[in-house]
């Protein structure tokens, strides 16, 4: 059952994931962290491509060949059997069919639904090193590249899986904005609640996308956003370090600087090191900072993403 209080958040899954029995040998690769904790969550859109473009279940397994950048997919007995334009043809539909997804969770080592190091067999029937991605997948990733799109294996590592679901909620926060009609306004606040987000993940771009902003009334809005949105999902895509986490709560703890007292100011101060030394997990410092902002209030802050990027009961900072 979805959790009520926020609006109701998209996400494309491979339908073997949440338990359907699709797989190429009738069974399935349910995934608890998915049909269970995230479920509660989001709504999920199960697709099995391999099932969508009339491939039966059971059925022969398929496997990629040839050029690891560009492979085709073929059966594993029969390899006449070739569904590479039927896959890749399948992903580009769902990307415009879908447009009202806020992330995609794939199914990894799949020639249809993996996302990377995918196995690419060569003549010699010997997989190349690094493999390539499934064609589904790669048609999907191509056609919108700014989706977060992660692969269940993946997202038993707490920082990948933190990473991702912030995106997914910066992305879902986006797409309601560009529904109720973008201003230049809105990008602008938009931009200023994700600041502290940004810093986290890419000091870099943190700068470069604020100099971006200031020449918003240069471009067409209809140019500029796409381009902003764009580069704020690469930045947020790296995964933030102890250091920069640390860095933006000293940055948040600046703002408290008149409000509490020296005592406080030390015990803060502790936690944000232990939690830079790996320590405390970074849901320690928070609760303290987000503790003490509850009695001194502070406008900016209270709506900077980086203090809830996700929702609370997700537990997604007790582990990094
Ligand atoms: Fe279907 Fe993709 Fe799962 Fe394979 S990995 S069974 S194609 S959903």
């Amino acid at each position: 059952m979805l959790t009520p209080s926020r609006p109701v958040i998209k996400i494309g899954i491979s339908a073997c994931l949440l338990g359907s029995p699709v797989r190429f040998n009738g069974g399935h690769k349910e995934s608890r962290l998915c049909s269970e904790t995230l479920a509660r969550h989001f709504e999920f859109v199960p697709i099995c491509p391999e099932v969508a473009i009339g491939l039966g279940t059971p059925r022969e397994p398929i496997r990629l060949v040839g050029e690891p950048t560009n492979p085709r997919a073929v059966g594993t007995v029969h390899p006449e059997l070739d569904v590479s334009d039927a896959l890749t043809a399948y992903g580009e539909r769902i990307a415009a069919e879908l447009d009202d997804l806020s992330g995609y969770i794939l199914m990894q080592k799949s020639p249809s639904c993996g996302m990377e190091r995918v196995k690419v067999y060569q003549a010699n029937g010997h997989p190349v090193d690094g493999g390539g991605s499934g064609l589904f997948a790669r048609a999907l990733m191509q056609a919108w590249p700014d989706l977060p799109v992660e692969e269940d294996g993946r997202l038993n590592d707490p920082v990948l899986r933190e990473n991702f679901l912030s995106r997914v909620f910066a992305h879902a926060e986006w797409q309601r904005l560009r529904d109720t009609g973008l201003t230049r306004k809105a990008l602008v606040d938009f931009h200023s609640r994700y600041k502290y987000q940004l810093m986290a993940t890419d000091p870099l771009q943190y700068k470069a996308l604020g100099r971006m902003v200031a020449t918003i009334g240069k471009m067409p809005l209809d140019e500029f956003a796409p381009t902003y949105f764009r580069q704020l999902m690469q930045a947020l895509k790296k995964t933030a370090s102890r250091g920069n986490h640390s860095n933006v709560l000293q940055h948040l703890s600046g703002y408290l600087k008149r409000d509490i007292g020296s005592e406080d100011k030390q015990e803060l101060q502790h936690l944000i090191t232990q939690y830079r030394e790996g320590v405390v997990p970074l849901v320690v410092p928070l609760t303290l900072l987000k503790h003490h902002f509850r009695r001194h209030p502070d406008r900016y802050v209270a709506n900077q993403a980086y203090l809830q990027p996700h929702p609370e009961n997700l537990s997604l900072r007790n582990a990094i």
